[in-house]
C-alpha cells in the first residue's frame, strides 16, 4: 500500500472523509469493520436523515454545550449548515427545511444521503476494504501500521471515525477510543446522550413545553419541545436533549420542571428514576477527550499524523442535525490538515 491516508470506519465522517478526500486529490484508504458503509447513518432521523438545521452557524455553534462549540467553531466556520447543503446539492441531493427549522433530504431517504458518498466513492476509485475490523495501530519510523490478524496497513497518516458506542449493531463498539488510549489519550467516560427517561407511572404527552433540568436547587439547564409517552417511560425532543445535559454535567440528583406552552394543562414536576441504557441512545455523551486534539486541524497533540473525527471525541449536540454536521465538519477539517501538512 502507498496511500497517504488510512481512514478507520466508514461511518457518517469516514465517508465524507474519503469523498472529500478523493475530492482535493488526496490518496486515501477505507476499513470499516461492518460487511457495509454508513449503517447508523441510514437510521438517522427515522431514516429519513436530518442532516443539520436551517440556522446561521453562530446560532449553530451555541447550539452545543460550551466545550464542544468552542472545540468546534473552527470546523463549523468552514463547513457549516450552508456549506453543507450546498456541498450535497453540487453532488445531487436536494434539501429541504421542516417547520422547526429541520434539513432533511427531498427524498426523506437516508439511503439517498448515504449514496452521495459511495457514489464518489466509486467515481473516484477510492480503495474501501470491508469486513476489516481494526484492533491494532502502532507508529514507528514516522508511519502508522494498521490492521489485525490478518493484514496491516501503513500510511504516514490515520483518521480515526470509529464512532461512539451508542447502537453497537451499527459497528461503533468503542475500538477507536481503545487504541488511542495506549497513544496517552485521556478518554472521558461514556454516558448516554438523547435517550428517553423511565419514570415511575404514566407521563401525559405534551406537544411543547419548557423544561428546566433542576439539581441542588438550582435550574442547571433548560430545554423546549414535546413530551412523547413510552410503555417504559418517555422520550420527545425535550426530554432527549435534557438527556444529554444530564450526562454532560454528570447530574446525579435532579429533577425535571415542565412548563406546558400554548396549553391548559398547568407546570408539574418529573423525577426520572433512570435514562434508558447507551445501546438505545442516539449519541454518546464522552470518548476521547477534547484537551488532546487540536481544534484548528483534528490533530492528536499526542502522536503526529494522527485525527480524529466525529463522535469517536467527546463532543456531542442536541437533535436537530448537529451531530452529523459535526462528524461531517471534523472529518473535512483533519482532510484539510492532512493534505496541508
Ligand atoms: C437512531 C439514531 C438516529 C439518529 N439520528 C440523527 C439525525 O437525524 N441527525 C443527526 O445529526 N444525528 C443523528 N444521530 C447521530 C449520528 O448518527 C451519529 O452522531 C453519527 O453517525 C456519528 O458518525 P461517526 O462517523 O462518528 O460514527 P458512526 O456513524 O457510528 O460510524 C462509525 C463507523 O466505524 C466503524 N468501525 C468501528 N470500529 C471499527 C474498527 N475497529 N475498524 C473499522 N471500522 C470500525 C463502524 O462499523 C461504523 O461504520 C442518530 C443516531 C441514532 C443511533
Amino acid at each position: 500500500m502507498n496511500t497517504d491516508l488510512i481512514i478507520v470506519g466508514g461511518g457518517a465522517a469516514g465517508l465524507m472523509a474519503a469523498s472529500y478526500a478523493s475530492e482535493i486529490g488526496l490518496r486515501c484508504l477505507l476499513v470499516e469493520a461492518r460487511h457495509l458503509p454508513g449503517r447508523k447513518l441510514l437510521l438517522c432521523g427515522n431514516n429519513k436523515c436530518n442532516l443539520t438545521s436551517n440556522i446561521p452557524t453562530s446560532e449553530f455553534i451555541r447550539s452545543y454545550n460550551s466545550s464542544a462549540a468552542e472545540f468546534l467553531e473552527l470546523a463549523l466556520n468552514s463547513f457549516g449548515p450552508d456549506e453543507l447543503r450546498k456541498w450535497f446539492s453540487k453532488h445531487g441531493l436536494q434539501t429541504f427545511v421542516e417547520k422547526d427549522g429541520r434539513v432533511y433530504p427531498k427524498s426523506r431517504n437516508a439511503d439517498d444521503v448515504l449514496h452521495v458518498f459511495t457514489d464518489i466513492i466509486r467515481e473516484k476509485s477510492v480503495p474501501v476494504v470491508y469486513n476489516c475490523r481494526v484492533d491494532s495501530m502502532r507508529r514507528k519510523n514516522k508511519m502508522y501500521e494498521v490492521g489485525n490478524e490478518h493484514v496491516t496497513f501503513y500510511a504516514p497518516n490515520v483518521l480515526i471515525a470509529t464512532g461512539g458506542v451508542s447502537y453497537p449493531k451499527t459497528g461503533s463498539v468503542g475500538d477507536g477510543q481503545k487504541m488511542v488510549k495506549s497513544f496517552g489519550h485521556k478518554l472521558v467516560p461514556y454516558q448516554p446522550g438523547l435517550v428517553g427517561f423511565e419514570f415511575d407511572g404514566n407521563v401525559k404527552h405534551i406537544p411543547l413545553a419548557n423544561v428546566e433540568i433542576v439539581s441542588d436547587g438550582k435550574v442547571v439547564g433548560m430545554t423546549t419541545g414535546d413530551i412523547y409517552p413510552e410503555r417504559w417511560g418517555a422520550r420527545g425532543k425535550a426530554l432527549t436533549n435534557a438527556s444529554s445535559i444530564v450526562a454532560q454535567q454528570q447530574l446525579k440528583n435532579y429533577h425535571f420542571n415542565v412548563v406546558p406552552i400554548n396549553s391548559n394543562i398547568k407546570g408539574f414536576k418529573l423525577h426520572p428514576k433512570k435514562t434508558r441504557p447507551l445501546k438505545e441512545a442516539m449519541v454518546t455523551v464522552g470518548g476521547v477527550a477534547l484537551q488532546d486534539i487540536n481544534t484548528q486541524t483534528m490533530e492528536s497533540k499526542k502522536c503526529p499524523g494522527l485525527y480524529f473525527a466525529g463522535e469517536v471525541m467527546d463532543v456531542d449536540g442536541p437533535t436537530g442535525g448537529f451531530n452529523l454536521t459535526a462528524a461531517w465538519a471534523t472529518a473535512r477539517l483533519a482532510v484539510d490538515s492532512i493534505n496541508n501538512s
